[in-house]
């Protein structure tokens, strides 16, 4: 690890200045579910264990499942011929589960249960004849296996503009599903915007941004008008830790994301007495503790937590390894 030169931030050099730390943070129950599957995977079923892209986005993550003995590949032909396969928690389109079964693998799959609620949602949906308007991002891991249920039957938009642009072939069998983890605001003007050019679409029956993206951007909002700064752990990969730090821009917060303490720029903390922290869902709170310890030794030394929701959702585990 490299030392650390301590500076304390001229605001703090009097007097104390404050951590926020903001609940709920870090880990969902789909990712507390996938990380378990691969570490009981490798227990109960011995290596080698291929799991297909990193299991939750997050490089700390996924370097400690692979000391365990994870072997993380990117496509299905990397792993031998009847060999067992992870899924990552981000899903998969039928495509993969069909190159699966034809190379023989044994899969075990780490979708996280509310992705493949969506999937389900679109599978319905296209059977019934809708047009299927997807609000996410287009090379997000999610988007990608949403889309492969129906290539060809369903458009994918991201933004307000994108609604302006769209054709449906029958506007009054139509509508929307959204990947898991957007902006809950951003995509209310998306939707907005989508019915007022669409007044018969339909609305996915129940909501697909997920309860911890949802909660982890209510926190952020309920403080931001709180804090000088927010700092976001989390990967640049990570769409849920990169929609929190624009939900903070959106409330009129400074923010930043952070894969680890490293990447805190000393500019930053000039002038401010009080820092909001939380984490993206894939981000294990042992990043955000670190980051904790490098504030204090810059004089961040009082400690708050706001626990603005809390959160009891757990996924079972796949049956196979739940003996
Ligand atoms: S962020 Fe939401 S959809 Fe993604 S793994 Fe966590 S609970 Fe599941």
């Amino acid at each position: 690890m490299l030392e650390e030169k301590v500076e304390t931030s001229q605001s703090v050099a009097e007097k104390p200045g404050t951590l926020l730390l903001l609940g709920p943070r870090g880990f969902c129950a789909g990712v507390v579910r996938a990380i378990d599957i691969v570490r009981l995977a490798l227990e109960k079923l011995g290596r080698p264990v291929y799991v297909r892209k990193e299991i939750v986005h997050n490089r700390y993550v996924v370097d400690e499942l692979a000391e365990q003995g994870a072997i993380f590949i990117e496509e299905l032909d990397e792993a031998p011929e009847g060999s067992v396969v992870i899924f990552s928690a981000h899903g998969v389109s039928p495509a993969v589960r069909q190159l699966a079964r034809e190379r023989k693998l044994r899969v075990i799959d780490a979708t996280c249960p509310l992705v493949t609620k969506v999937h389900l949602e679109l599978i319905r949906y296209v059977r019934e004849n809708y047009s299927v308007v997807l609000i996410g991002h287009r090379d997000h891991d999610e988007v990608i296996g949403t889309l492969g249920e129906a290539p060809g039957r369903v458009q994918l938009i991201t933004s307000v503009e994108d609604v302006e642009n769209l054709q449906v072939p029958d506007p009054e069998r139509l509508v929307y599903l959204t990947q898991t983890t957007l902006s809950v605001d951003d995509t209310a003007e998306i939707v907005a915007k989508l019915k007022e050019r669409f007044p018969a679409i339909s609305a996915p029956p129940a909501e697909d941004i997920c309860y911890a993206t949802q909660n982890r951007q209510t926190a952020v909002k309920t403080v931001a008008s709180q804090i000088d700064l927010l700092l976001v752990v989390g990967a640049r990969n990570s769409s849920n830790s990169n929609r929190l730090v624009e939900v903070a821009k959106h409330a009129g917060a400074r923010a930043y994301l952070v894969n680890n303490f490293h990447e805190i720029q000393p500019q930053w903390l000039s002038g401010c007495r009080r820092i909001g922290i939380t984490a993206g869902a894939s981000t294990p709170e042992v990043l955000v503790e670190e980051v904790v310890a490098h504030l204090k030794k810059r004089g961040y030394t009082h400690i708050e937590d706001a626990n603005i929701i809390q959160e009891d959702v757990r996924f079972a585990l796949p049956t196979e390894l739940r003996a």
